[in-house]
């Protein structure tokens, strides 16, 4: 579990203002992940050794290295995103997205503030089956991802 904090949002779309679980905005090494469908709220430790392995396979990977500049972080993000273990449900977490909205079901919010006094427990994603693979097959899974993202 993952020390997390209340935070409130503010929906772009109806001006609904509501709480949800996230990972402290000034929390260093920690990703929020949410659920598509169920919206539960998930915790990505940077301390993870995942994350310097996925940073040398990605720079070893000639398609990643040929993306243009500006794509690079997003597609990152999403091989990020392909690379965690996936909740029992089956539900896809997606990585650094925020709640949807209780009235209107936006996803586009702001986070406003974050409310101290109010902490919540946040369970943490861990990248086991990618932490298994060698080193070769860590460049093919993202050689594979790259290639589907373009
Ligand atoms: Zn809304």
């Amino acid at each position: 579990m993952f020390k997390g904090t209340t935070a409130r949002f503010r929906c772009y779309d109806c001006g609904e203002e509501f709480e949800s679980c996230a990972v402290h905005p000034e929390e260093y090494g920690a990703f929020s992940c949410r659920t598509a469908r169920a919206d539960e709220a998930y915790a990505l430790g940077l301390e993870e050794p995942t994350v310097e392995a996925l940073s040398t396979a990605i720079r070893a990977t000639q398609t990643y290295v040929a993306l243009p500049e500006e794509r690079r972080a997003k597609v990152f993000q999403l091989l990020f995103q392909a690379l965690v273990d996936q909740p029992a449900l089956g539900d896809w977490l997606l990585v650094d997205v925020h709640p949807r909205c209780p009235k209107c079901g936006s996803r586009r919010s702001n986070l406003t503030n974050t409310i101290e006094s109010k902490p919540c427990r946040l369970p943490l994603v861990r990248c086991a089956a990618w932490a298994n693979l060698d080193q070769e097959s860590r460049v093919r899974v993202v050689d594979d991802l790259v290639g589907t993202l373009r």
